[in-house]
């Protein structure tokens, strides 16, 4: 292939890989996929409890910090994202959740036509593949492996009853009729491995002829003749290198990169552009505005039983017991990915609506990424599903190589540091239930002292951290500041679209990953009917 194709995809991630495969299906259409990181071929990618070393590995993950948080004392907060076939879908924590029905509803409210759950739903089950088979909410025989955890835990047990116990009814399928309920989380995986985007959307189409997938190659600025994008520009080997598009430019590039890359080529704020000496091609305020993410505080738990991954993971007996049980069964702590059960709820039964979400993990840690306790110990984390509170993502310089100043700006707005204390208060209820009781010998942090609400608020300023889940930065919409319409085109351009995280309106109620394969599926159809409707494709 040369350096001319149909379609520009940036970025091989959740929605990228899932665009990359659409796109080719036809034979038709040709493709340039373009990603930063290289290939998957990490044993700790495919074997889901390897999430937890992918935090800190720079061979597959761009290791982003926040700035200094307003709300957070200044604290800095770890970004991770996936740089890697797959993108953040790599490195994630394998939960399968939608969001709510009326997480669309909402979106489609806003003007957005095309996005309430009735339109959305047919590219959920077009994505799925689900081992529980098809019904009217769920797909098979998609490229999305979805399947229940291996087996089922007494601990995981304990907190679903306790759950009950504290009003909050059992469920089997977060992603049913209603989110509401606690239960086992599903996971995207296959036969125990993970289930990236890269595995079940990539690696079939890199068989075909008409799909070019160039890896370690970073996209540095997108390519205008006038306002009508032609190509990127990429650095790859040390060389820079142009690929022209006939068709469209679509960045895939995730929250973080989406934006920047448009700020790179003279697409953002103009104020912010000028600073950095970037010709300013459009003024556009909103992109990188809007930054959305989840917030979670966490709660650990010393156990009175040698049940725990603690436990497990802290002998070398251990380790090589799971390792065969893995090997040979495809079963036990290996197959974790970022929680095992898990609840949404409501923190006031006026709502129509959870709002916030519960993670219960196996093992217990002083923060995210660190080493087990050598006790057995649990932990739940609470997060608030739908937070108010908005913050940015804006280039710190003209060198594509420097990465983004990110500010999520968590628990700015009031409403998001009340959902969090009722949300750490309905955690405790849930905790202090009677069959949870002869597993918890104490609650580690806060632990006791941290009581009143005041406190509650201050333990999650301190200790709280992100859940990864970071969206809304080219935000969809028909409103002023709104980066691109409801067919995901970047307003007053053509042949440049955006179709990952970034283009969500608002954060869904629940993990991230789901929503972005989504969005791949529907961009891929309107992609392609928008082609078919062009004259000269008439006219053909
Ligand atoms: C640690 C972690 C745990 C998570 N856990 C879960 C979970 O359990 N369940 C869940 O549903 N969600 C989870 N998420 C969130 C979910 O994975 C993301 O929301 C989703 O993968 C984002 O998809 P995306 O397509 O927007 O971007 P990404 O998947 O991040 O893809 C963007 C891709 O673009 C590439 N790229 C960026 N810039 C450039 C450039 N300039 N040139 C070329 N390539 C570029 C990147 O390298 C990357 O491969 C987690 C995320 C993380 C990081």
């Amino acid at each position: 292939m040369d350096g001319s194709f149909d379609y520009i995809v940036v970025g091989a991630g959740s929605a990228g890989c899932v665009l990359a495969n659409r796109l080719t299906a036809s034979g038709k259409q040709r493709v340039l996929l373009i990603e930063a990181g290289g290939e998957d071929r990490n044993l700790w990618i495919h074997v889901p409890i390897g999430y937890a070393k992918l935090f800190s590995d720079a061979r597959h993950n761009w290791l982003y910090n926040s700035e200094p948080e307003p709300e957070l004392g200044g604290r800095s907060i770890i970004q991770p994202r996936g740089k890697v076939m797959g993108g953040s879908s790599s490195i994630n924590g394998l939960l399968y959740i939608r969001g709510q029905a009326e997480d669309f509803d909402h979106w489609r409210q806003l003007g957005n036509a095309g996005w309430s759950f009735t339109d959305v739903l047919p590219y959920f089950r077009r994505a799925e593949d689900q081992e529980r088979g098809e019904d009217e909410l769920h797909g098979v025989g998609g490229p999305l492996a979805v399947r229940d955890v291996s087996e089922p835990h007494p601990l995981c047990e304990a907190f679903i009853e306790a759950c009950a116990e504290a009003g909050i009814p059992r469920t089997d399928d977060f992603n049913g009729p209603t989110q509401e309920g606690a239960g086992y989380f599903q996971l995207t995986t296959r036969n125990g491995r993970r289930w990236s985007t890269a595995r079940g959307y990539l690696a079939p189409a890199r068989r075909r002829g008409n799909l070019a997938v160039v890896s370690n190659a970073l996209t540095t600025r997108i390519l205008f003749d006038g306002r009508r994008a032609v190509g990127v520009e990429y650095r790859k080997d040390g060389a820079t290198h142009v690929a022209r598009a006939s068709g469209e430019v679509i960045l895939s590039s995730g929250a973080f990169n989406s934006p920047q890359l448009l700020q790179l080529s003279g697409v953002g704020p103009a104020d912010l552009l000028q600073q950095h000496g970037i010709k300013v091609i459009a003024d556009m305020k909103g992109v990188g505005a809007d930054l959305q993410d989840h917030y979670q505080a966490r709660f650990n738990y010393r156990c009175s039983e040698r049940i725990t991954m603690n436990d497990m993971m802290g002998s070398m007996a251990g380790r090589v017991a799971a390792g065969l049980r893995y090997a040979l069964l495809r079963k036990g702590f290996l197959t974790i990915g970022a929680g095992y059960a898990g609840a949404f709820a409501r923190t006031d039964p006026k709502m129509a609506t959870p709002d916030v979400q519960f993670h219960f993990i196996l093992f217990s840690a002083d923060a995210v990424g660190q080493k087990l306790h050598p006790w057995p110990g649990f932990l739940a984390s609470i997060c608030q599903l739908r937070p108010e509170s908005r913050g940015f993502v804006r280039i710190k310089s003209a060198d594509p190589a420097q990465g983004p100043a990110i500010q999520p700006r968590y628990m700015t707005a009031q409403a998001d540091r009340d959902t969090m204390v009722a949300g750490m208060q309905l955690l405790r209820k849930v905790m202090r239930q009677g069959a949870l009781k002869r597993y918890i010998v104490e609650e580690l942090t806060p632990g006791p002292k941290v009581d009143s609400d005041a406190e509650l608020l201050e333990f999650a300023r301190q200790k709280g951290t992100t859940v990864f889940h970071p969206t809304s930065t080219c935000r969809m919409g028909s409103d002023v500041t709104a980066v691109v319409d409801e067919r995901l085109r970047v307003r007053g351009f053509e042949g440049l679209r955006v179709a990952d995280a970034s283009i969500m309106p608002t954060v869904v109620s629940g993990n991230t990953n789901a929503a972005c394969v989504m969005i791949g599926e529907k961009a891929s159809d309107m992609i392609l009917q928008d082609a078919s409707a062009t004259p000269a494709a008439k006219a053909a």
